[in-house]
């Protein structure tokens, strides 16, 4: 299933091309200007000192590139090393670590720490669409605890008061067959769960969950819930079962403690995006490493945002 990744292709080594490329992504109905929105007044600018990639607005006469209002702007990072990235981190099904990325692009490891994040940042939903399911879907919701020992992890329902202590919990929503939608949550109770439940997914699904107490009285909300007992063993009973979520949360964990091997709380969030992001356009749906990258490429517009470190330095844009 494995697929080639082009590395020879000139956006991954010529600045020009690469420029070129991300323009197509970000302006395909061509330029148009990111402070006022017109778009038959934009003109390339001419001259040198600028180099190219530099757009005039003859309306409110301000300069430009594809990449203002982006993740992109303000970096001092290549198109071309961002393109590779980006494109790294779509074809690998687990996720690459900043301190591989750091090696291949030969970038330092803070710069490329800071290139995944905002890449990361491009792959998250901001805001989920229509609820997932409806009238003979199936949707499967279970929580995971992210983190910890090995030796906690299938304990996890029964001793979540003790186990789950220092511990993150996702909590995922996915339409067999469909897309996935991951939460980090503070707790597992009804009344941090529910709310969830009842704006991601449409009431005529056939939810699936566990039988644990917090999901007693789903069943108020959609009529057609159905519960797999896992404490005593029981994984499937006809539709009844967890098994897409079950494999969801393999993926994440391995993603997690293989390759990113600590997740802090304060970016769990974006993890999880990433992750939801390459379920959501994986192979199996026909997405080609190619047309999911060009998605995440997409995804920076509209997010130019700084990160606050776990230490609660504000990080500066500058850096990456
Ligand atoms: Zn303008």
């Amino acid at each position: 299933m494995a697929r080639t990744v082009d590395l020879t292709n000139p956006i991954f080594t010529d600045p020009e091309a690469a420029r070129e490329h991300f323009e197509a992504i970000r302006w395909p109905n061509g330029p148009y200007c990111p402070f006022c929105g017109v778009v038959d007044r934009v003109a390339t600018l001419g001259g040198t000192s600028m180099g190219p990639g530099w757009y005039h607005c003859k309306d409110c006469r301000k300069k430009f590139t594809a990449a203002v209002g982006t993740i992109y702007e303000r970096s001092h990072i290549p198109m071309t090393k961002w393109m590779l990235a980006t494109h790294l981190m779509c074809a690998s099904k687990k996720g690459i670590s900043a301190h591989q990325l750091h090696r291949m692009l030969g970038l330092p490891y803070k710069t490329a720490w800071f290139m995944a994040m905002r890449i990361r940042e491009g792959m998250r939903d901001p805001k989920f669409g229509a609820p997932l399911g409806g009238g003979g879907k199936a949707v499967e919701a279970d929580e995971t605890y992210i983190g910890g020992k090995e030796k906690n992890k299938h304990a996890r329902k029964r001793t979540s008061a003790v186990g789950g202590m220092g511990k993150e919990i996702a909590f995922s929503l996915i339409e067999r067959g469909g897309k996935v939608r991951s939460h980090h949550v503070p707790d597992v109770s009804a009344a941090t769960l529910r709310p969830i439940l009842v704006a991601q997914i449409d009431r005529k699904s056939f939810l699936v969950t566990d039988d644990a107490g917090q999901y007693r009285h789903v069943q108020e909300d959609f009529p057609a819930h159905q519960t797999v007992n896992h404490s005593i063993g029981e994984y499937v009973r006809g539709p009844a079962h967890s098994n897409t979520v079950e494999s969801y949360f393999a993926i994440l964990k391995r993603g997690i403690s293989g390759v990113y091997h600590h997740v802090s709380q304060h970016h769990l969030k974006r993890y999880l995006g990433e992750f939801d992001f390459r379920y959501n356009e994986r192979a199996s749906l026909e997405v080609t490493d190619a047309e999911r990258t060009i998605k995440a490429v997409k995804g920076v517009v509209g997010k130019r945002v700084t990160f606050k470190r776990p230490n609660g330095r504000q990080a500066k844009a500058a850096s990456a």
